[in-house]
């Protein structure tokens, strides 16, 4: 057992680990983070947010090679895939990331305790590593994140039927991949091999696409991803996954409630991802579970054993890194007797295809349900001088504002660099800004912010370029 007591002990590296270990360090507080991976960062930086964009941006730059170029008068001939070097650029990123995180540790001089931490007792971690050590610790903040989900009749072979680490690294381009489930990681990494190459056929339980976006949204994405050759099949309930040879058989109830099948290569179950509190020992020691697995805190993250928190994926709410690394952030500081809030209403959330998708605060038919009364913009890229000089003309901004207050309460965008346009709108819904805050500050010309400037411009019906 070690000799020393720690002040924090973090269990798992991800987002919400590891930034919450260097917040408790700059707080003065002993930190230790304890991670069962070979590498620290968790499912973002290893399997998740981060090669999902390396493999997202080198697959876009192929395709527009292929078929972008020849308007901009480029011709390029012979264009070829080299996938393992694609591969390989991706684990180099994610090397280089992993390492630096190694790296704040040893700065921060917190602790890396490595192999499976489990709860013993509050304040004490046991670690099975190489060798097991007990840690001691005056607080513990469980980090532990998510894994995949599956559904009955579809279990992981490792092989041709698995989740979206296996998507990360498929060997060869599939010549028919089946992805099951319209959501975030079937998008994106559905677009990834459909760019590469691959036949992509993508079947989605819910009747209609992206239902928690904005329907404006969702409309647009529908219409974008089909002209992609993304062959989405909506009300589609998936009943088992047979594998047949080198190819796995897709058994699924159609929406007029006939049973059919299709048959892939290679199968990617993209219908969510679970809590992760196995061998953590948590419940033993008095940590309650919702009925999903997911780790009940109160508003400080507590949980209901005095001395033990929880944030990140590991609890309710969106699974994102940054509302993670928000949450870790905010639990320590709470833990040294300061105010650290998370506004839920100003998180973003973006989806990487092309173009991007991302929106913060709240979508039509919330506020229409919860009664609100608003106004809205738009604008369209296509009108925007920027876009036009990119060539991305698809897609729009869409902003909600109250309509007696002007304050901003959704923005919704899709179209090129949504994902940085957002930025915007989530520090306007953070400041409690007005559309028209937003229609009076200065956007540089020509860029694509200006499309924002313009939707905040046509909510007080003063739109300029259009
Ligand atoms: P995790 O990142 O899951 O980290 C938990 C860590 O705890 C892991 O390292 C695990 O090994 C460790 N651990 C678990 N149990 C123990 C234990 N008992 N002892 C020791 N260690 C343990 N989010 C975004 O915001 N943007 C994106 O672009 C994005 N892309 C994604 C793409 C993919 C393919 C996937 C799968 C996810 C993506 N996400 C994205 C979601 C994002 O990865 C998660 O929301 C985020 O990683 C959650 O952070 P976390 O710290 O709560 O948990
Ligand atoms: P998701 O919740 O985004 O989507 C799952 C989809 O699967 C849903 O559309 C759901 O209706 C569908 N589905 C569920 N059961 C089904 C069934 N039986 N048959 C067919 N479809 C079914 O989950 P995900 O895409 O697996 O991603 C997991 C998490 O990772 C998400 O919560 C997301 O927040 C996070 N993530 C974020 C990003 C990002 O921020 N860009 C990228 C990837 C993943």
């Amino acid at each position: 057992m070690s000799q020393e007591t720690f002040d924090l002990v973090v269990i798992g590296s991800g987002p919400g680990g590891y930034v919450a270990a260097i917040r408790a360090a700059q707080l003065g507080l002993r930190t230790a983070c304890v991670e069962k991976d070979p590498t620290l960062g968790g499912t973002c930086l290893n399997v998740g947010c981060i090669p999902s964009k390396a493999l997202l941006e080198s697959s876009e730059r192929f395709a527009a090679a292929r078929l972008h170029s020849a308007e901009h008068g480029i011709k390029i001939g012979g264009v070829e895939l080299d996938l393992p070097t694609m591969l390989g650029r991706k684990d180099k990123i994610v090397k280089q990331l992993t390492g630096g995180v190694a790296g704040l540790f040893r700065k921060h001089k917190i602790h890396w305790a490595k192999g499976l931490g489990k709860i013993v007792a509050p304040g004490k971690v046991e670690v099975a590593g190489e060798t097991t050590e007990v840690l001691a610790t005056k607080r513990i903040l469980i980090a532990t994140g998510s894994v995949p989900a599956t559904i009955p009749g579809v279990a992981f072979d490792g092989d041709r039927i698995g989740h979206s680490t296996h998507a990360l690294a498929y060997p060869s381009v599939p010549e028919h991949l089946i992805v099951i489930g319209a959501g975030v990681i079937g998008l994106e990494l559905g677009s990834v091999w459909a760019r590469l190459g691959a036949k992509v056929t993508v079947l989605e339980y819910m009747p209609a696409l992206l239902p928690i976006m904005d329907p404006d949204v969702s409309k647009v994405a529908a219409k974008l991803f089909a002209k992609q050759g993304l062959d989405i099949r909506l009300g589609v309930k998936v009943t088992g996954a047979t594998r047949k040879g080198d190819t796995v058989e897709v058994a699924f109830t159609a929406p007029d409630g006939q049973s059919q099948t299709i048959t892939g290569d290679r199968v990617l179950v993209a219908v969510g991802r679970k809590p992760n509190t196995e061998g953590l020992g948590a419940e033993a020691v008095g940590v309650q579970l919702d009925r999903r697995g997911f780790v009940q805190v109160d508003a400080h993250y507590a949980t209901a054993v005095p001395g033990i928190w929880a944030i990140g994926d590991v609890i309710p709410g969106p699974m994102l890194a940054h509302k993670a690394e928000e949450e870790g952030i905010a639990a320590v500081e709470g833990m040294a007797g300061q105010p650290g809030h998370v506004n839920y209403d100003a998180i973003p959330n973006i989806i990487y295809t092309h173009p991007e998708i991302a929106s913060v605060g709240k979508t039509e038919p919330e506020l229409k349900q919860a009664g609100v009364p608003f106004k809205k913009g738009s604008f369209p890229f296509l009108a925007n001088a920027r876009a036009k000089a990119l060539g991305e003309t698809d897609g729009m901004v869409k902003i909600l504002a109250h309509a007696e207050t002007d304050r901003v309460l959704g923005v919704h965008i899709i179209g090129p660099r949504a994902g940085d346009l957002i930025a915007e709108a989530a520090v306007a819904i953070e400041f409690s800004a007005s559309a028209e805050d937003i229609a009076r500050s200065v956007h540089a010309h020509p860029t694509l912010s200006e499309v924002v400037k313009e939707a905040a411009l046509d909510a007080g019906g003063r739109v300029l370029n259009i």
